[in-house]
């Protein structure tokens, strides 16, 4: 392969498209004619400036945001939205429904209990190991807030269809499918998404906020931790991420022109997603995990007969060109984590080395 790259296969920080790192290449030691790297111009000139308020446009036109929703960017990781959300949103008195499917919903759940803030699991896949979507969920129609993911990275699920609260504001943490899909933004009051999975690199969580949420946020929150010291500086209150802003920026140009929006995305996701999953079904040898209505296009969670096998396989596949394949460490297995800039290609390379496998260990 090109330049001696493997089929990267990671979790997060995952692949990024070939595209944006031969751009960020290319224009690394002079951005835009400064005579400056983008990592050192300021993010006080004009030539971030450009940068951030394009990474913004491009996000608002790919995911069809109106003008109540505003696109902003934080440090500390989607681990940081975790105890902000409840911490802007949730007063004495007040509580808001969670759904925990897995690992990080779990976290999610436990930043707004040691807040003591109100929260109300109104659902959970943990009977069974996290490895279906609930159905059928009371939700409360006085909750502040819904919080769900809507894919779980490490237990391979995905909302297939988001859930009817009836007008309360979802809040979704998307950091392992943001711009997988098309979907309607506006039942959604707030939308927070790791760069690091599906549209960047580490260093900066994308956070998509309704004006409606805004209202909401306390004034007695530190600075740093207020949704609204964000939206009112264009998220250069301090000093923003600057580098992981403009990966986002040429990832997203890539997204519209390139691949063409996200329907189209959508569509090259489901037939990299259905052929992994149809060959695997095919046989005995690969059982993928997750219940197939709840099956994420982007994190396919499989094992094999045996963990002698499992490790044998993901040894086999390093040596093959193929990285990133074995599974969370608190769930064993494998995984191959396909986001958008993993190409039809590498699909299509990975099951032919799995047949290769099962041929020579099934
Ligand atoms: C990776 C991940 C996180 C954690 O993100 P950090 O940026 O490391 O804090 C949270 N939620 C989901 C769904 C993830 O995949």
């Amino acid at each position: 392969m090109k330049e001696n790259r493997i089929y990267n296969f990671n979790a997060g920080p995952a692949a990024l498209p070939l595209p944006v790192l031969e751009e960020i290449k290319d224009s690394f030691l002079n951005f835009n004619g400064s005579g400056m790297s983008i990592t050192e111009v300021s993010h006080r000139s004009k030539w971030f400036d450009d940068v951030i308020n394009d990474a913004i446009a491009r996000t608002k036109r790919l995911l069809k945001l109106n003008d109540k929703f505003q696109v902003l960017f934080f440090q500390g990781g989607a681990s940081t939205q975790f105890c902000m959300i409840p911490m802007n949103f949730l007063k004495q008195g007040q509580s808001a429904d969670y759904v925990n499917t897995g690992t990080w919903s779990t976290k999610a759940i436990k930043e707004a209990q040691i807040q003591g803030k109100s929260v109300n699991v109104v659902a959970s896949s943990e009977d069974k190991n996290f490895s279906y979507i609930p159905k059928d969920i009371p939700f409360n129609s006085d909750a502040v807030y819904t919080h769900i993911t809507s894919n779980n990275t490490i237990k391979g699920t995905q909302w297939a269809n988001f859930p009817d609260t009836k007008g309360v504001p979802l809040i979704a943490d998307m950091s392992s499918d943001i711009m997988c899909r098309a979907f309607d933004p506006n039942p959604f009051g707030l939308i927070y998404a790791g760069a690091q999975k599906n549209i960047g690199p580490a260093g900066v969580c994308m956070v998509i906020i309704r004006e409606d949420m805004l209202e909401m946020v306390p004034d007695s929150l530190p600075s740093m931790l207020k949704y609204t010291t964000f939206s009112a500086k264009n998220s250069m209150y301090n000093t923003p991420p600057c580098f992981a802003i403009y990966t986002i920026q040429l990832v997203m140009k890539w997204l519209e022109e390139t691949i063409g929006g996200l329907d189209k995305m959508e569509e090259i996701n489901r037939k990299k997603a259905g052929d992994l999953y149809s060959f695997m079904d095919s046989g005995e040898f690969y059982r993928a995990t997750a219940e197939p209505d709840s099956r994420s296009l982007m994190n396919v969670t499989f094992r094999l007969p045996s963990e002698e096998l499992e490790q044998a396989f993901v040894q086999k596949a390093l040596e093959n060109g193929f990285g990133g394949l074995k599974g969370h460490r608190s769930v064993g297995g494998c995984r191959a984590s396909i986001y958008n800039a993993t190409t039809p290609d590498a699909i299509e390379s990975l099951v032919d080395f799995m047949k290769t496998f099962e041929k020579e260990n099934g």
